[in-house]
This record gives C-alpha cells, structure tokens and sequence, in this order.
C-alpha cells in the first residue's frame, strides 16, 4: 500500500464523502472542500438542490453504506426514517399494470436525501484525518508540466481571498456541474461523453396526510406507459411521518409555471398522473413545503476512461463522471458502488497511487455501462428523444416490457425483476431460461 500525505476532495456531496471515507485509511490527512455552508441537520442545501426531491436508496446503495458505515442502517431508523418490505409495502403501477404485493424478504429504507447525507456526514466528521472546509470553492486546478501531474487546488474562502492547496491526490466529487473536462478540454485533454437528451423536469413538495386505517403502502409510484404517457409520480412517506411527492415529467411535458404557482398548480399537475391515486391521497394533506423544481435536459456519462491521457493526480467520481436518469433511482447507488470499487483498489495495490488511479478509472465504466444501457433502453421509448441509442434497442424495448407486465403476475419474474432494479444482481438473471419460457409460454397462450 503506497503511504502517502494529504487527498484533496472538490465537493462534499454524496460521493465526497464517500471518497473521503474511504481515502482516510491511505492518506494522512483528507481535506473535503465544499462551497456550501455546513449543515447543522437534515436540511436541504444549496449545492445540491436534487436533495428537495425524492430520492430512493436501491438495495447495493443501502448494503454498500453499511458496509462503510457499519450501523448506519440503524440510525436512520433511529431518527425517523422508515423502513418497509420492499414488495409488499410498494405499489406500484407499471406500464399500465400494478406490480404484485407480497413479503419477499427484502427491506427499503424511506427519509429524506438531506436526511441521509446527514447520517453520513456525522460518521465523517468522527474520522480524525478528515477536514472539511465549507464554504470553499474551488476555482481551478494546479497543473506541473513536466511531470503532467495536477498537484493542487486553487481555492476562494468565503472572505473571496484566493489561496492554494496542494496535494498527492485530487478527486473531484463536484458533481454534473464539475470543471474538470472543461479545464482538460483546455489542456488539450478531449473527454468524450455520451449524452442523451431527456428534456425531464422534476416538480416535488411535502405533505402531512390525514390519518387513513385503509392506507396499504409506504411509497406509492405511478410510472406512465410510454411512449403516450410522459408524466409519472411518487408519493413517499419519509421521516417526522411526512410525505414527499415527486412528479416527473419527460419531453418537457410539464409546465413548471402553472405547478409551482400555488398549492393548487401542484394538485392540478397531481391530476394529470395516468392515476388519480397520489391526488386522492394529497387533496385533503396539508403541503409543508414549497413546490421545488428541478431540471434535467440532458444525461450525460462523461468517458473519462477513454481519455487518450489524463494528467497524474486527479481522480473523477459520482456525478462528475455520470449524471443518469433520475427517474430509476441509482445515483447514490453508483456512487457507494464506486466508493466500494475504490476501496477494494486501493487496499489490494501494492502499486504506485498513479497506477490505483488509473485502475480505478478503468473500473468506473464497468459499474456504470449496465446501469446505463437499462436506463436509456427506458428513455428511447420515447420518440424524438435523442442520442445513442444501444444495440438491439427494440429487442431489449420488448424483452423488458414482457417482463414488466409479467411481474404483475408472476412473483418469480418480479422477485428477479425487483434484484436487477436493485442492482444486486445483473440483468441478465432476466433470460434464464425459467424466465424466459415463461415469456414464450405468454407470447403462445395470446396466438
Ligand atoms: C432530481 C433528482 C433526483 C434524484 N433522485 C435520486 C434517487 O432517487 N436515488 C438516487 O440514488 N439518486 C438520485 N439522484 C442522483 C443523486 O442526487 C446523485 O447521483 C448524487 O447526489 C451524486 O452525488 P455527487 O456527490 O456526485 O454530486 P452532488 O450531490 O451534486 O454533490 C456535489 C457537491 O460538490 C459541491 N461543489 C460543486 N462545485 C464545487 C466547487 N467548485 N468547489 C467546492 N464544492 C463544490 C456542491 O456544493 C455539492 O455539495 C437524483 C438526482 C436528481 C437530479
């Protein structure tokens, strides 16, 4: 294992924190530098304004942060957030059908991202080789020539003074709006990226519900059924017994400026979902928030792999890399994968740190090639949406509708369905062949 002084981390978020986690068994010291202010609870924040909306936590997302945070599980439960059978306490309706409901041995855990970010930020802030400066920002890198290596940070206080910081290692965890490829792009770096325009906007606000004794579910999703339908929503309870609604639309199908007017603009847009099940429960709630709005034009996976050469030093995680489709939940996800795959590196390499980063680089596109083809296989169901479109697209389009409609009705077929989702296990446990006789054995039963 190389011993090394100092890491520097551009950002705080999710991922930085992940990172600094991890890197504080290799370095000395672990400074995170973050521009927002430090939250002093599980309140939303400036810097990551995604955090007003819902956001679920896949199962390889809640596994991975136990195991980095060994009883973090617990103390969310602790504080408030709430924990549900992952199949029998979600209804879900899908492609125009409601998912089964049934034990299937799995938990979900339900809060807030504010409310989790918080959680982690607390296990860091024990970790005695880790600083964070807030309210920091980075405004550019160091870079040395001759040994084409990026050696520091170039940082404005909060007073506006400018100052530098130099380390062994920088990891830019700054999130989609990060500088890195375009400060390499300057360096005469090209990144190349893979970009699929989605046009999908996020509208979301918090709820107090009245008490119900016929309420069934914890967290209720209606996805449309493209390519017609475009706009789908979520209610969600979440900690001090609230509920967040998220409502998403793609292809700009949402107007924002009617949602965002009043309450009533909310519960209109609520009314347009393909089922008036999240209106019914939110006409007689009580809103606690504001209505929150967030764009997302594009996705974007930025191949810092396929780079002809980065400089040495500089190391590129989470959204930085990789802003994927919301909609499906695996962003905090990736990030903890990525997080594990960094540990797992550095703690194996007798290498040189260079060689771990040039590894882990190498790594990153593996975690995220699977998860993205089964997004955008989702997105292009939608015509006139456009990018690279993966091969076999409208095969991969018919194979994973027949296994949505069929986990209507088939508890095998969801109960893998729900694996792969999850992202504890690949996609291709969809074509065993149980699985697909089963697909067949429909497709004969109809002729
Ligand atoms: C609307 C929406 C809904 C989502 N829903 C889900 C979901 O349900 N489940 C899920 O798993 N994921 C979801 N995600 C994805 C998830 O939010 C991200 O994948 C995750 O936050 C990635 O974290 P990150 O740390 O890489 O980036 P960010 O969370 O963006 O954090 C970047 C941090 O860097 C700081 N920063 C930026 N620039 C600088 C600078 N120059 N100097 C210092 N600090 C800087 C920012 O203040 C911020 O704190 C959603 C995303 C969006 C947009």
């Amino acid at each position: 294992m190389f011993n090394k002084q100092k890491a520097i981390i551009i950002g705080g978020g999710i991922s930085g924190k992940l990172a600094a986690r991890v890197l504080s068994d290799f370095f000395k010291d672990v400074v995170v530098i973050e521009r927002d202010t430090e939250s002093l609870g599980p309140y939303p924040r400036k810097g990551a304004r995604q955090g007003e909306h819902l956001h679920a936590l896949l199962h390889a997302g809640q596994y991975g942060l136990e195991e980095l945070f060994p009883g973090i599980t617990e103390n969310f439960y602790a504080s408030g957030a709430v924990k549900i059978n992952s199949t029998k306490d979600l209804a879900w309706f899908h492609h125009g059908v409601w998912k089964l409901r049934y034990d299937g041995g799995y938990t979900t855990t339900l809060q807030t991202r504010p409310h989790l970010e918080w959680h982690i930020e607390k296990y860091i802030k024990k970790i005695p080789n880790i600083s964070i400066y807030y309210n920091h920002v980075v405004k550019n890198l160091l870079y040395d020539e001759d040994e084409n290596r990026v050696y520091g940070v170039e940082i404005q206080n909060n007073d506006d003074t400018l100052k530098t910081q130099k380390a062994d290692l920088i990891v830019d965890a700054s999130g989609a709006g990060s500088i890195s490829s375009s400060w390499l792009e300057k360096l005469g770096i090209h990144i190349p990226n893979e970009k699929v325009e989605i046009g999908l906007k996020y509208v979301s606000k918090s709820f107090q519900l009245p008490d119900n004794n016929t309420r069934d579910w914890m967290i209720k999703i209606v996805y449309p059924n493209p390519p017609i339908e475009k706009i789908g929503g979520t209610i969600s309870k979440v900690e001090d017994n609230r509920y967040i609604v998220t409502i998403n639309g793609y292809q700009d199908a949402i107007d924002e400026k009617e949602a965002v007017k009043n309450d009533n603009g909310f519960l209109e847009l609520a009314k347009g979902l393909p089922k008036l099940d999240i209106y019914n429960e939110i006409k007689d709630g009580s809103p606690l928030s504001k209505t929150s709005v967030f764009r997302v034009p594009q996705i974007i996976w930025k191949r810092y792999d396929k780079a002809k050469e980065l400089p040495n030093g500089l190391l590129v995680i989470g959204d930085t890399v990789c802003r994927i489709d919301p909609v499906f939940g695996q962003g905090m996800s990736i990030a903890i994968l990525e997080a594990l795959a960094l540990q797992k590196i550095f703690r194996g390499d007798r290498d040189t740190l260079q060689r771990s980063i040039i590894r882990f680089h190498k790594k990153v596109p593996q975690i995220i090639a699977p998860i993205w083809n089964m997004v955008i296989t989702e997105d292009f169901r939608y015509p006139g949406i456009s990018g690279k479109k993966p091969i076999g697209l409208s095969i991969q389009q018919w194979y994973a509708k027949k296994i949505f409609l069929l986990s209507s009705q088939n508890q095998d077929i969801y109960d893998s369905f729900v694996k792969v989702m999850n992202l504890i296990q690949p996609i291709t446990i969809l074509m065993k062949p149980k699985i697909l006789t089963k697909v067949l054995g429909q497709i004969m039963s109809k002729k």
